[in-house]
């Protein structure tokens, strides 16, 4: 694959566009859906993987731009990986993350009961893609595991960051500052796996 000069970064979420133009290298320049007005596809796609490419080939043919698309959620390993590629979904139609992460503690509540006093198992999953037009170039993922906290703690980041808290710390990414947690988050992991191409 050739060394990448412009590039659209395909994402209506302001949380995901910040993170991924600080994960970018400076030379690369990028160009964001605000400036084009493009609403997001319907993600038909049953993957992580599938959503990133449907996105990524989806707003390079509107654009004729190469096009980065990620597709993200959170896995909880006692709701059978839900919300997964839902979680963005579990925000109803205004995107709230409130609601979403209520919508967590009642699904929990009803698995079982004494939930908060166990240790819930759960993973961001990231999916980034590539493509140019109708082509996909690269799809890469990462993840990263933690445990959640029975109650949302910290204003920082945006989606289920307040109740995330990763292997290894006693914080949730919604307490940490913003350069601690793309140290460590799913979205840098995927990131290293692309950096070959960037
Ligand atoms: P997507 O736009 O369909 O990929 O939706 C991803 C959703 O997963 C977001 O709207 C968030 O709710 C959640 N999510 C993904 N990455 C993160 C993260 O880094 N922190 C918190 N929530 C995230």
């Amino acid at each position: 694959m050739k060394k990448i000069n412009n590039l659209l970064i395909g994402t209506n979420n302001k949380g995901k566009l910040k993170e991924i133009r600080d994960l970018l290298p400076q030379k690369i320049k990028t160009f964001s859906l605000n400036q084009y007005k493009i609403k997001s596809p319907k993600e038909t796609g049953l993957t992580f993987e599938e959503n990133s490419i449907l996105k990524s080939k989806y707003f390079s043919k509107k654009t004729k731009l190469m096009c980065l698309a990620d597709d993200s959620g959170l896995e909880i390993d006692l709701l059978d990986k839900k919300p997964g590629i839902y979680s963005a979904r579990w925000g109803g139609k205004s995107g709230d993350f409130n609601k979403a992460i209520r919508r967590v503690y009642r699904e929990l509540t009803k698995q079982d009961k004494n939930w908060k006093s166990k240790r819930i198992k759960a993973r961001f999953v990231c999916a980034l893609s590539i493509s140019n037009l109708d082509k996909n170039l690269i799809c890469v993922r990462g993840e990263v595991e933690g445990h959640l906290s029975n109650i949302p703690k910290g204003s920082n980041g945006f989606g289920y960051d307040p109740i995330f808290i990763p292997r290894g710390k006693n914080k949730t990414f919604g307490e940490m500052r913003s350069s601690q947690k793309y140290k460590i988050d799913h979205r840098f992991k995927a990131f290293k796996k692309l950096r070959k191409f960037l």
